[in-house]
């Protein structure tokens, strides 16, 4: 299977998903996730119409920027406070922030390129002690010290990453739990707050998220195949 055509099975799938919540495919925002593979493969994507892309490494980022050709870049991985420098004029958006100190630092390194970085919450609902992300508790908390303390920062939305399951079914309540919080948001006036993104769904459990109420899927492995983690010990 060609990239292309891989894209093109995952935007029928995406529309399947998204009609059955009354929505359509275009409803939903298909970032590729682009991790471990080479900027030919990345601009073979773009060429079959992938707009956005999705890292989660800052090296990887910094590696392939001028090769890829104009694509929006989302930082989905967990990112170190001192790394931010590196990518706050590069990334369209980032997906992991989980904490004041990190936000902060975005907010010190967008002030200095006179920018404002939209950014999403990653809550971690099923609380894996092996993921990144804050729990549904401490949601409320975050958005507000933000909201109040970063005026270069604006809070588009969540992000979550569902526990593995063999059938991604009984990843559901997870991704329920995350889209209540982002119901209340998108229907709240809070400053610097002006949730649009639900980031939940991967390539194992995209459909379901996105019947759960996601609208932007962060999708690797059924694009462009199984990654080769070995290349990274070189
Ligand atoms: C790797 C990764 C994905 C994509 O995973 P696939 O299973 O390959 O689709 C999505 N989100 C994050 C945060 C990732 O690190």
């Amino acid at each position: 299977m060609s990239i292309k055509s891989n894209i093109e099975y995952i935007r029928e799938l995406k529309a399947a998903a998204a009609q059955k919540t009354g929505r359509n495919g275009e409803d939903v925002l298909l970032v590729a996730v682009t991790k471990l593979h080479s900027p030919e493969e990345i601009n073979e994507a773009i060429d079959a119409g992938i707009t956005d892309i999705g890292e989660n490494k800052v090296q990887e980022i910094m590696d392939k920027y001028e090769k890829v050709k104009p694509v929006r870049w989302h930082l989905i991985g967990h990112l170190q406070t001192n790394k931010v420098k590196y990518i706050i004029d590069k990334v369209a958006m980032i997906h992991s922030v989980d904490s004041l100190h990190l936000a902060k630092e975005i907010e010190k390194r967008a002030a200095q390129h006179d920018l404002t970085m939209d950014i999403l919450i990653q809550v971690n609902s099923a609380e894996e002690e092996s993921k990144f992300g804050i729990s549904t508790e401490e949601t409320d908390q975050l958005i507000s010290d933000i909201s109040q303390e970063c005026p270069h920062i604006r809070i588009k939305g969540l992000m979550c990453i569902a526990p593995f399951e063999e059938d991604p079914d009984d990843a559901r309540e997870y991704f329920a739990e995350v889209k209540k919080i982002y119901d209340k948001y998108a229907a709240m006036d809070m400053e610097r707050v002006d949730f649009q993104y639900l980031s939940m769904g991967m390539t194992n459990d995209f459909e379901v998220a996105i019947e759960e109420g996601s609208n932007l899927i962060r999708v690797g492995t059924a694009i462009f195949g199984y990654r080769d983690y070995r290349s990274e010990e070189k």
